[in-house]
């Protein structure tokens, strides 16, 4: 049995009729990581060893009915933005090098509560700056599609390390799209939350008004499992809701008879590649054939999502990242005699230039005389994008879009051209502005066999929709089975 290439859910099933245990599960991902963590290079803090210990006090507890969690002794790996007590907590950045938190972010104390095991954390876009992961200060992570491709960002170690079964599952963090772009650089499931619906405590903050964490996962089945292990209310988190607690899997039904799907033009035009498209336009034709009611719409928001987005997201995270100062957290310059030393060259030494360019922008589009032609104008423009999507929502279910303009690039390709990069957001963006739920899935390959995503946007707290149309289409059409990740070279 290839013990790593098994979805959480059917972990599950091998736990529950004693054909796998704990142990022997997280020993098999331990070899897996020793064998292709060196191509893939997903992790920041690799914890196999940890790992191995934690599984053995965990089956202990289940044998003598301390813990009863159906996810007790299933592995994970956390992006590395998100705090764990004891454990670094780096956002792939030289000036969080060596923190470690001193406490647990929400999500992670409701994985202790079941007994989840953690991996390790993942590799990022510096501060999840980035759509690469190539901003990271310590490595490169690969896309094990493809090697000398990128893993998309900024959650793309986890991403990668799901595509490349290191892990079984991961969660990742997404502010303009760094969960569902990797997502499908990588052919995995990847998941938006609504905003609100997960609590950001413990989450380093990028943007605040933008960030939400979501799952990475292998299939549907789990990323609704996730999920539910990661939503609800945290009095930690004021911008968190109040809301009944479902049950995602429930919502699976294997059924888009009579679902209304929208199609926006504006998402398939001049940009969009011609391969994503054509197999966009076959994923539409299955929707069709499996009873769903397609039709083109318009949707106006595309145009100045992506520089909204850019305003908003580099005003916040300028202010945001003030805190690292060279004196509460992480790395401080050695070279100083007054305390503004301290400050520049701790930001100087610790930064690096992806984040530099956005807090230097961002405090640019906050300052007085510039602020009403920047930041108060994408605020109105906000409302705009927020408006466009409730028209649609009033006819549709569900809108869908490709994730992502190309399939994974090379490194280097857009590394040097900020603008380029930025692009690569170009379909994701509108969904955090708009505080949606929104799912990527793969929904094929091109013609060098590298993945392509489908993304799936919902109205506000229509989890289910969106999961449910995702879980109908993978039904239907197998990615899992039809394609590998072959490490190519
Ligand atoms: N790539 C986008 C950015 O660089 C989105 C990042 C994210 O979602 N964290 O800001």
């Amino acid at each position: 049995m290839d013990i790593t290439n098994l979805t959480v859910h059917e972990l599950q099933e091998k736990l529950e009729s004693k054909e796998l245990t704990i142990t022997e599960i997280t020993k098999a991902y331990a070899d897996r990581i020793a064998e292709k963590e060196n191509d893939v290079q997903a992790f920041i803090t690799s914890l196999t060893e940890e790992a191995i210990k934690q599984a053995e006090e965990i089956e202990e507890k289940v044998k003598n009915g301390e813990l009863t969690s159906n996810f007790a002794g299933i592995p994970i790996g956390i992006k590395d933005n998100i705090c764990t007590k004891g454990v670094k907590t780096t956002c792939g950045s030289k000036i969080l090098g060596n923190f470690v938190s001193p406490y647990d972010a929400t999500v992670i104390e409701k994985f202790n509560k079941e007994g989840l095991i953690n991996l390790g954390k993942t590799n990022m876009d510096e501060f999840a700056m980035g759509s690469s992961t190539e901003t990271s200060a310590f490595q490169k992570t690969k896309n094990p599609w493809n090697l000398n491709t990128v893993p998309g960002g900024s959650s793309g170690g986890s991403a990668a390390a799901v595509a490349a079964n290191l892990v079984p599952w991961a969660l990742g963090s997404d502010t303009g799209g760094s969960i569902r772009q990797p997502a499908s650089f990588c052919g995995v499931v990847g998941l938006k939350p609504t905003y609100g619906l997960v609590s950001r405590s413990g989450l380093v903050a990028y943007a605040s008004s933008l960030d939400q964490i979501g799952p990475i996962t292998k299939d549907v089945y789990d990323c609704a499992m996730l999920l539910n292990l990661i939503a609800g209310h945290d009095e930690k988190d004021t911008t968190s809701m109040e809301r009944p607690k479902l049950d995602y899997t429930k919502a699976l039904k294997n059924d888009v008879k009579g679902l209304k799907i929208g199609v926006p033009k504006e998402f398939f035009g001049e940009g969009i590649n011609e391969e994503v498209k054509a197999k966009l336009q076959e994923a539409i034709e299955k929707y069709k054939e499996l009873g769903a009611e397609v039709e083109e719409i318009s949707l106006d928001v595309a145009e100045y999502s992506l520089a909204t987005y850019y305003i908003i997201a580099w005003a916040e995270a300028s202010s945001n990242l003030g805190r690292f100062d060279g004196i509460r957290y992480g790395y401080r310059s050695e070279k100083f005699e007054t305390l503004k030393d301290i400050y520049v060259n701790s930001r100087s030494e610790g930064f690096g230039p992806e984040v530099k360019r956005r807090i230097l922008l961002g405090t640019y589009a906050l300052s007085s005389g510039y602020y009403d032609a920047y930041y108060k104008k994408a605020q109105q423009a906000r409302t705009l994008v927020t408006n466009e999507f409730d028209k649609a929502f009033a006819k549709y279910d569900v809108i869908l879009t490709p994730t992502s303009p190309t399939v994974a690039f090379e490194f280097g390709e857009k590394s040097d051209n900020p603008l380029e990069m930025y692009l690569a957001d170009i379909c994701t963006v509108s969904v955090n502005i708009a505080g949606l739920p929104g799912i990527s899935i793969p929904c094929g390959v091109d013609s060098k066999g590298m993945p392509i995503g489908m993304q799936l946007i919902g109205n506000k707290f229509a989890e289910e929709t969106i999961l449910n149309a995702a879980y109908t289409y993978e039904q239907a059409t197998k990615f899992r089975e039809n394609y590998k990740p072959e490490f190519k070279k």
